[in-house]
């Protein structure tokens, strides 16, 4: 069953004008799903009772069904396993930062997926270790940001336990959206983008499409067409590596992308639409995270409007490499901000409950 997720204001707006319905009813249903946050065909209180109940019997109001919920021993990430009709699942991640742990303005991030499993193989990527099983529907995407929309919302509307053990706090509201979750958002590029227009509909739930990024694993047709397309929305290119083989070793999907066509395309998409590109990397001890490592990156990305993401690499089940040590971290940082390039050293969030960076996975 199609879930009202997956429609557009226009498709909607249409699909009632077939059942006779005026459009200011699909603006109300608009306003229910997106201001709202109703879930339910009951909670639309201003629409009529037979137009409610042939909503229900024609869509689905609730795609992702919250199986399981992970909050961090420090309260500031809290992880949801989302059931899908199938029976396949998917997991999204909150994470709160705290301007009293110095990292600027209050934030609350919301990590979506767009695929459940990954076909792309990356080695130490616990997504890319299960594989593929199906792309999700642009409303699946959509519903995981509804779901936490809702839950951080004030207001009587139940909240299940979301809030028992986590800090993040009633009434706040989603300030970012990462898109790197589980999946390919560019293998599932027409769904993923109609989730991120969904959001960011002025007339919905009107979320900025700055404060939206989007992460691949370098899919170069698809970031040419992202760079015609023109969207506010950021980029961030998953590098990991400075040169060819050591780049194929780790992500095989890059294979069919050479570094030197990859970086071409992100230095167009940067003088193109003005917008920094950012460079994800996984720090691997004594694998990726050398001066040198650094040094031919730099060399590569010289002159281009970037910045590097570095972030020590998370545990998975299937893959051996050891995270890079603060010392070495500090010192491929070094190595690219001496050659001009900025670059930041993450924090590792939520890894005791599988939230971080790549570690995403789930069975059946
Ligand atoms: N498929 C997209 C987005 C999801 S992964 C992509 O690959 O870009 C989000 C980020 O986490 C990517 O930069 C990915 O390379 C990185 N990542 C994957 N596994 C990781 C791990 N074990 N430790 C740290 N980062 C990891
Ligand atoms: Fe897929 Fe991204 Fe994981 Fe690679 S890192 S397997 S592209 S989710």
């Amino acid at each position: 069953m199609t879930t009202l997720y997956d429609l557009s204001l226009p498709a909607l707006t249409s699909r009632l004008a077939e059942w006779g319905e005026p459009a200011y009813r699909a603006r109300q249903i608009w306003e229910g799903l997106y201001r709202h946050f109703y879930q339910s065909p009951d909670e639309f209180s201003a629409l009529p009772r037979s137009l409610r109940a042939r909503l229900a019997e024609t869509f689905d109001f609730a795609p992702l069904t919250p199986a399981a919920q992970l909050t961090s021993r420090d309260g500031q990430t809290v992880k949801t396993l989302f059931r899908l009709h199938d029976g396949r699942a998917i997991e999204a991640v909150l994470m709160k930062y705290d301007p009293s742990t110095g990292s600027g303005r209050s934030r609350r991030t919301l990590c979506i997926s767009t695929q459940a499993g990954c076909a792309m193989g990356c080695v130490f990527c616990a997504t890319g270790q299960m594989g593929f099983q199906r792309h999700l529907t642009s409303g699946e995407i959509v519903a995981q940001v509804m779901y936490y929309a809702r839950a951080l919302q004030t207001s009587a509307l139940q909240t299940s336990e979301f809030f028992e053990n986590s800090e993040v706090s009633r009434g706040s509201r989603v300030t970012n959206i990462v898109v790197m979750g589980m999946g390919e958002p560019f293998h599932n590029y027409d769904n993923t983008l109609a989730a991120v227009d969904r959001l960011n509909d002025p007339d919905g739930y009107n979320f900025g499409a700055r404060r939206i990024t989007l992460s691949t694993v370098g899919l170069v047709p698809a970031i040419r067409r992202f760079t015609q397309e023109r969207r506010q929305v950021n980029l961030a290119i998953s590098l990991h590596a400075a040169d060819d083989a050591l780049r194929a070793s780790l992500l095989p999907a890059a294979k069919a992308y050479p570094l030197d066509e990859l970086l071409a395309a992100c230095r167009d998409y940067a003088q193109t639409t003005g917008r920094r590109v950012t460079f994800e990397w996984a720090l691997i001890e004594g694998v990726n995270d050398t001066p040198e490592q650094a040094r031919l990156l730099a060399s590569k990305v010289k002159g281009m409007l970037c910045h590097v993401n570095a972030i020590p690499l998370n545990p998975t089940e299937g893959y051996r490499g050891q995270a890079a040590g603060r010392e070495r971290a500090e010192r491929f940082k070094a190595a690219l901000e001496q050659a001009g390039i900025p670059c930041t050293i993450r924090l590792r969030r939520g890894i005791e409950i599988q939230a971080g960076c790549g570690q995403l996975v789930v069975q059946g």
